[in-house]
């Protein structure tokens, strides 16, 4: 297919009021949620989407400074510049041209990650099959277009409003709930048991990325190995991120205390997450087509996984397009069963007569024309064309970028 334009658009969701919730030791305010929607235009007038540059638990919009602004610059300068006028024959094709521009590697891989989800899509609208069938025809396996899910919400409250949450999400019937711990040792381990006594079915996961961003003192090598040994007691079902990214070391000395370790969000490449799996420290290891080159760049994590004790489980934590993308991965892939439901406030897909979300988030939902179907923490994954979804391009408009962070971190003086 010939490709005419590629265009990324930075758009911004409010969080208003803007909430501020304590961790030990500062607080966090959380501002905003943005996106990045790209799209790529065929000669014949088709257009693929993908949703970039969200965030994972490094959040180098804060710490690094990172803008979604000018990933979307990118994408309409050199990404573009890079592929704007060429025919791609195979999608491989389009990796190559991004990985001979000049662009930083870690944007190169965001950017490849992008434009492979979307031309995914374009493939699979133009043979008329969703983009897992395009893929079961990769792997050689028979598509599971019913995925159990995980939903991923709680951060920073007193352990009685993840105990809430918790109770919610197993009424809901979703696989697992998990949680952001980072309130104080002595109440990240009453959370553990709290969470314990109130849910049965339901595995809970603890996503620990706070411990690592706030100053060694508090969390300490030793205090880690305490809550994690705790978290195993309690029959956790991993616990995630409880070192830094790059920190090899402190997850081999967690692991083998009692709970499974998940890590792989913050990888850079999926090369990266090979090497994280190559420790031997995490059980579960957390691709996502939106950070490691699409469906192409996945492929070569989940082919490491294949016959191992590592399961790949996808990282998701965006709209509901970016849920829709790796959920045709998981549909298609081998050994790969279980996909993340970020919970956000006013949930069109959860029937419920409360409210289990985290903040508002309304651009997650309205990114596309349908609602998800989701029955008992359940997904049904879209079987049209391609990722099967319509997106609304009404968007563009109605979600202004902001400038600045999305979250900021406080810290006590
Ligand atoms: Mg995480």
């Amino acid at each position: 297919m010939r490709i005419s334009e590629v265009r990324g658009y930075a758009l911004s969701s409010p969080i208003d009021p803007v909430q501020s919730r304590p961790f030990h030791g500062g607080r966090r305010r959380l501002l905003k949620r943005d996106v990045v929607l790209v799209t790529v235009e065929t000669a014949d007038g088709e257009i693929g989407f993908a949703s970039a540059g969200a965030s994972s638990s490094a959040m180098r919009e804060y710490f690094e400074g990172d803008s979604q602004a000018s990933f979307a610059d990118l994408v309409e300068g050199e990404v573009a510049d890079a592929l704007e006028g060429e025919t791609i024959e195979e999608i491989a094709d389009a990796h190559a041209l991004i990985d001979a521009t000049n662009l930083p590697e870690r944007v190169r891989h965001e950017a490849a990650s992008a434009i492979d989800v979307a031309l995914y899509d374009l493939r699979g609208k133009r043979v008329g099959a969703p983009i897992y069938e395009l893929l079961c025809a990769e792997y050689g396996t028979e598509p599971d277009d019913d995925l159990p899910m995980y939903a991923s919400g709680g951060m920073y409250m007193r352990p009685e409003g993840y105990a809430d949450q918790a109770r919610i999400v197993d009424e809901l019937g979703f696989f697992g709930y998990k949680y952001r711990p980072g309130i104080g040792p002595d109440e990240d381990v009453r959370t553990i048991d709290l969470l314990a006594e109130t849910v049965e079915e339901t595995e809970v996961m603890l996503d620990a990325h706070t411990w690592w961003k706030l100053d060694g003192d508090v969390y300490d090598a030793a205090t880690r190995a305490e809550i994690v040994e705790h978290a195993g007691e309690r029959d956790a079902f991993w616990v995630e991120e409880p070192a830094a990214p790059d920190d090899y070391d402190g997850y081999v000395d967690l692991a083998g205390r009692g709970v499974p370790l998940a890590g792989g969000e913050s990888e850079s490449s999926p090369a990266g997450l090979i090497s994280l799996a190559e420790t031997g420290a995490v059980s579960f290891l957390q691709g996502d087509v939106r950070h490691h080159r699409g469906y192409t760049g996945c492929a070569e994590a989940i082919d490491y996984c294949l016959g191992t004790d590592v399961e790949f489980v996808p990282h998701n934590f965006g709209t509901w397009l970016g849920l829709i993308a790796n959920a045709h991965l998981v549909a298609a892939a081998p050994e790969v069963r279980l996909l993340e439901y970020p919970i956000f406030e006013d949930d069109p897909a959860l029937d419920h007569p409360e409210d289990p979300g985290m903040y508002p988030f309304e651009l997650a939902f309205d990114v596309i024309e349908e609602t998800i179907d989701v029955e008992d923490g359940t997904l049904s994954v879209p079987d049209g064309p391609g990722l099967g979804v319509t997106v609304d391009l009404d968007v563009i408009d109605e979600y202004p970028p902001t400038e600045g962070a999305w979250t900021e971190f406080i810290y006590d003086e």
